[in-house]
């Protein structure tokens, strides 16, 4: 029996983890390093970056008072 890494694509496919896009419809699908079979696309991606960018912007505090020595 034979085995091939990496070339069969039916075995091989991954998914994003949290839309479930399989890789081919994806333009970048990125492993996760630690956690085997989790994946995120470009696509989540960039709404995280996104939704990052909104708590940022959210939980900007008021300016505090300018530290004066
Ligand atoms: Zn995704």
């Amino acid at each position: 029996m034979e085995t091939t890494y990496g070339l069969t694509k039916e075995s091989q496919v991954g998914r994003c983890s949290f839309c479930d896009k399989p890789d081919d419809q994806v333009i970048v699908l990125i492993n996760a390093i630690k956690v085997p079979k989790v994946s995120i696309c470009n696509e989540c991606v960039d709404m995280c970056n996104e939704m990052v960018m909104e708590t940022i912007r959210s939980r900007r505090k008021p300016r505090p008072s300018s530290p004066t020595p």
